[in-house]
């Protein structure tokens, strides 16, 4: 794409982990990027970072789109935008136990309000970031995009379950409007350039971001939560995915609602390796490639987890023509980069 027909993207929550990826991956393949963020979870900073690597300065708008006046100014003043990508939303699953009505009310309302805007703009491409997490306790593995959903195990599950099905009743009371939900196993990894990754504000909840802050003295073991699970190991299986790959997918996903010929109204695709490994595996190859001990210990299991949980690659690969490429160590080994750069940083 040259600069003359370069399209351009809205990226909400493109100052966030998966945002800020796929925003540099958007620009590598030649789009113009608007971000829109609240900061509520992430730094400007990362805009910084993302023009450091790519040379190109996305356009960034604060703001809260949970308000409805200011989020529908917002997408009018960006009307030309061709296609929009919805990452803006709470997203750590204990807090949304301890605050669901905040984690309904800011993920739910965003959504409305950029659907809403965007009817009345007619705006019409849409990627919905959701989550593995609405397959519940799946059936089969590996697990499908046809898999029934079930109600998730938190309220931050529960969000992304419903904004799909908000999603597929307003495409249905629609013709123009097309959309994509990519629903993401277990993101983890850094950029290669060591200048943007994971940064979860107090207590990581995720398995990753844990075990680098343990191993660089921030915490001081790993809890691992149960080891009496039906697996080789005992520990639980997740379908673990560099987080540069499903950036990736974000392009190619929207790429295709750009594309007359291959946009359907509603298309769901799984984003993950299709490999599944234990927490053991996990803390095993991150011991070998930072080569660095570990502290942990085994705990309880956490409610809710479930034993086994991979996703089937097929669709994506057919459709998107999408795979993810990078393997186990690459992915551990970027997150310990990432958090070594910033400790060193921030020291
Ligand atoms: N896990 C763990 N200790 C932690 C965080 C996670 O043992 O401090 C385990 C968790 O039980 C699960 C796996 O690591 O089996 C991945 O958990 P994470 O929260 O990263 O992702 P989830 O699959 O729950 O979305």
């Amino acid at each position: 794409m040259n600069k003359a027909t370069a399209s351009k993207v809205i990226v909400t929550g493109g100052c966030g982990y998966i945002g800020s990826h796929t925003v540099i991956e958007l620009q590598q393949s030649g789009f113009d990027v608007i971000v829109v963020d609240d900061l509520s979870n992430s730094s400007a900073e990362t805009i910084d970072r993302s023009v450091q690597i790519t040379g190109k300065s996305p356009v960034f708008v604060n703001l809260d789109l949970k308000d409805e006046k200011a989020c529908y100014s917002f997408f009018k003043e960006h009307q030309e935008a061709s296609g929009v990508i919805h990452f803006a939303a709470h997203k750590a699953v204990g807090e949304s136990v301890q605050k669901p009505l905040m984690y309904y009310q800011n993920n739910f309302f965003s959504l409305i309000n950029c659907l809403s805007a965007m009817h009345e703009l007619e705006m019409n491409n849409f990627i919905f970031s959701s989550s593995a997490t609405v397959y519940g306790t799946p059936e089969t593995l590996p697990i499908t995009e046809s898999e029934q959903t079930q109600r998730p195990f938190s309220p931050y599950g529960n969000t992304k379950k419903v904004a799909e099905e908000i999603l597929e009743d307003f495409i249905d009371s629609t013709d123009k409007f097309a959309a994509i939900s990519l629903r993401y196993f277990n993101p983890i990894g850094a950029h290669d350039s060591g200048l943007i990754g994971e940064l979860p504000s107090g207590i990581p909840n995720n398995l990753m971001p844990y075990i680098t802050q343990t191993a660089a003295g921030v915490r001081e073991k790993l809890m691992i939560f149960g080891n009496d699970y039906p697996t080789k190991d005992g520990t639980p299986i997740r379908d673990y995915i560099h987080v540069v790959d499903l950036a990736k997918a974000h392009v190619v996903a929207i790429q295709r609602l750009l594309d007359k010929k291959k946009k359907k109204n509603y298309e769901i695709f799984n984003l993950g390796t299709g490999i599944g490994y234990s927490v053991m595996d996990v803390i095993q190859t991150f011991e070998e490639v930072s080569g660095q001990k570990l502290n942990y210990e085994i705990t309880d299991r956490r409610p809710g987890d479930v034993p086994f949980l991979f996703a089937s690659t097929d669709l994506a690969k057919e459709k998107l023509g999408w795979v993810a490429e990078k393997n186990l160590s690459e992915m551990i080994s970027s997150s310990w980069e990432w958090e070594r750069n910033f400790r060193n940083k921030n020291k």
